[in-house]
């Protein structure tokens, strides 16, 4: 994950002194100087190179497996403690929060606007966007009246726990309400990264081509939704839009999988639906978990 980029917090960027592990059991890992003066961690198989096979499924040059997996331990265990500081604050307010992820250009910003659209006054919203840089998807939500903050990570490639909690403090957290935190445009690092979010929905748009979930699964894996965009341009494509939801159900035979256009309006409905499913669920559960509350007071007195 971003113990590769470095872009996880201060203490990611560290560290060259360790030997170097090596990796694995699949393939043979090299460990002898190539002609470069260089230690190598990766498998050979045929013509692979994997620098994912070790224990910390990445490589960083300079850094071992061992520190490697060190890091992404203490970053994402400090990550862990402010997602659950985030969980506790919106169960407390009684918000369902979603992770809305995919990569750059799938139409994340332009379903949430349509969404929006439609919730109207009947479900209230507000929306956190990550980018790397501008303000431009924050202006595009408000422009549909529903509040938005903007998050700009500079070279950071995801949100994190921490980001978010600091967002939330920006929004009105109304009961019943509905947070869209839409992750930095990333199909990559935003997976490791608990954010609180009740649910993650992962967005494809289908020009982006079948194999995606099967080259990138880690954003798919944990996903509860995902939703294929840009589905009005299918006759346009030779995209298998039946290989590719197998290649979702391949990764993840749990997450539900939804075809959606903005443009057209096609499966907007069901989309729709799905999340105010959801958001009755939550709000069933709340109630449910208030009354045994209250139960087990009176049962005390
Ligand atoms: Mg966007």
């Amino acid at each position: 994950m971003c113990t590769v980029c470095g872009c996880s917090g201060d203490d990611s960027k560290i560290d060259t002194g360790h030997p170097h592990d090596h990796a694995n059991d699949h393939g043979h890992a090299h460990a002898a100087a190539d002609g470069h003066g260089h230690h190598h961690d990766h498998a050979h198989d045929g013509d692979v190179l994997d620098y994912g096979a070790g224990p910390a499924r990445a490589h960083a040059p300079g850094l071992s497996q061992a520190r490697m997996v060190e890091i992404e331990r203490g970053i994402l265990s400090k990550n862990d403690g402010f997602a659950a500081t985030n969980r506790a604050r919106l169960k407390q307010a009684g918000v369902l929060a979603l992770n809305m992820l995919a990569g750059p250009g799938a139409g994340k910003t332009t379903l949430l606007v349509e969404t929006l659209r439609r919730l109207g006054q009947q479900v209230q919203a507000a929306v956190i966007e990550g980018d790397q840089q501008t303000s431009n998807d924050a202006e595009r939500i408000r422009a549909t009246g529903a509040p938005a903050i903007q998050v700009n990570t500079g070279k950071g490639c995801h949100l994190d726990a921490h980001m978010v909690g600091h967002a939330m403090a920006h929004l009105p957290l109304v009961a019943g309400s509905l947070l869209f935190i839409e992750n930095v445009g990333n199909l990559v690092c935003p997976a490791a990264f608990d954010l609180g979010e009740h649910l993650r929905v992962t967005l494809l748009s289908v020009t982006e081509g079948e194999d995606k979930p099967l080259k990138y699964p880690d954003i798919f894996q944990n996903a509860d939704l995902v939703v294929l965009t840009k589905t009005d341009l299918l006759p346009h494509l030779d995209v298998d839009i039946a290989l590719l939801e197998a290649n979702v159900a391949r990764v993840a035979p749990t997450a539900r999988i939804l075809h959606v256009s903005t443009r057209s309006g096609a499966g907007m409905e069901a989309w729709i639906d799905w999340l105010r499913t959801r958001r009755s669920t939550l709000l069933a559960d709340l109630a449910a978990a208030a009354e045994a509350h209250a139960a087990a007071l009176r049962a005390a007195e």
